[in-house]
């Protein structure tokens, strides 16, 4: 009876012993994989980080070869949607000094109604109520980075710092949060996401000022203050490549120099500042009168230079004269009063009718401005 008892008794612990180890194997085993899963979670959100930063210096190599900066929207907006997948989002543009901002693209939307074309920003990029923080969780980026748009999406400001005009958001990036994208919980983690998405944009808009810096120095060098036309500098470039296209491709090329009549006399009767108003008027029909291919450039005190790439010696003559005819019916204005009229003399060369070489083309221009002078102003001579 007692070895019967015994022998009961073991075998109840033997069986509360086999089942609390299967117990404890069960809960091993789910850690275990509780933790394998976690570690694939994070090669995963390796991986995918790494392919951001892929792309985002993929974006930056592009944007580093961008002359301009309507080049570098070409490029974002060809590239943001690789960054910001697997988000859908939308991509404005500054437009109207700021006033607007205008849909340059999207992506993620196939199928569905179209996103607004245009957002009016009377006062200012559009500032909307936060996001709601599960969005944030694990970020250190400032509130105030985050701001949500339209359609519950994020609003990111694309800001450059232009040298005169301080800090300018250049274009708006919305990034849509589906729901339950929340910051744990997901395979890659949304707050990383978007704090890669923050950085990028910050790099994105380094990247845009050295751009806008390079454009706006560009500009002051190759710009006339008063005229807002091409300078001499410029000029004296565009001259010598001018000559090589038109020799290399054997298309005629014709040049003007713009003189204005009696200068020194109208300056003298009405004053420099009035003097100043009328090279200004002159300037704008000079510019108004050419085509796009043409260029016009101030080369100095009151002369024009014109390049007319293409143009033969009857065709530029033509313009020339239209040009005398313009400037001869524009009274000028100053200070609210008409002071009169001037006139221009014109001289016109042209390459291959009159000279060997585009080289002397200058020379000669120069030399039927004097004729013209010498046959009484206001007139047109060819070399
Ligand atoms: P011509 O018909 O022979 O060309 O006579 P002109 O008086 O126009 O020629 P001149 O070369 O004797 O004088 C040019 C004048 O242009 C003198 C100068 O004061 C004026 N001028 C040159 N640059 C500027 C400028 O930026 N602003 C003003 N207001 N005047 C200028
Ligand atoms: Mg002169
Ligand atoms: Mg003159």
């Amino acid at each position: 009876m007692i070895s019967l008892w015994h022998y009961a008794r073991t075998q109840q612990a033997l069986h509360r012993l086999n089942l609390s180890l299967e117990q404890q194997v069960t809960e091993r085993t789910q850690k275990a994989e509780a933790l394998a899963r976690r570690e694939q979670a994070r090669v995963r959100l390796l991986t995918f980080e790494n392919e951001k930063t892929r792309v985002l210096n993929d974006i930056n190599a592009e944007l580093q070869d961008c002359i301009s900066l309507n080049q570098t929207f070409h490029v974002l907006a060809r590239r943001l949607p690789d960054l910001c997948s697997p988000l859908r989002g939308r991509l404005y543009q500054r437009v109207d000094n700021g006033k607007a901002y205008e849909l340059l693209t999207r992506w993620g939307y196939a199928g569905e109604p179209e996103s607004p074309p245009r957002i009016e920003t009377p006062d200012g990029p559009p500032l909307h109520s936060q996001i709601p923080e599960r969005h944030i969780q694990g970020l250190d980026q400032p509130w105030s980075e985050w701001q949500k748009g339209v359609n519950e999406s994020l609003c990111l400001w694309i800001n450059l710092q232009s040298a005169t005009e301080g800090s300018l958001t250049m274009a708006l990036l919305f990034v849509e949060v589906p729901d339950g994208f929340a910051a744990d919980g997901t395979d890659y983690g949304a707050a990383r996401l978007f704090q890669a998405l923050s950085q990028g944009v910050q790099k994105i808009g380094i990247a845009l000022s050295s751009i806008s810096l390079r454009e706006e120095l560009q500009k002051y060098s190759y710009e006339d203050a008063l005229t807002g036309l091409k300078n001499r500098r410029y000029f004296d470039q565009l001259l010598e490549h001018e000559s090589a296209v038109a020799l290399r491709g054997d298309q005629p090329l014709s040049l003007l120099i713009v003189d204005i009549d009696h200068f020194k006399r109208f300056n003298d009767t009405h004053g420099h500042e009035a003097g100043d108003s009328a090279l200004k008027a002159v300037a704008g029909v000079l510019a108004q009168h050419f085509r796009d291919s043409d260029v016009v450039c101030r080369f100095g005190g009151e002369e024009f230079v014109i390049i007319m790439a293409g143009s033969t010696a009857k065709a530029a003559c033509d313009k020339a004269r239209e040009l005398a005819h313009a400037v001869r019916a524009m009274p000028v204005e100053h200070g609210g009063f008409e002071l009169g009229y001037v006139t221009i003399s014109v001289g016109v060369s042209s390459w291959p009718e009159c000279s060997d070489s585009p080289d002397s083309l200058l020379g000669l221009a120069d030399r039927a401005l004097y004729r013209a002078k010498e046959a009484g102003r206001d007139r047109v001579e060819i070399s």
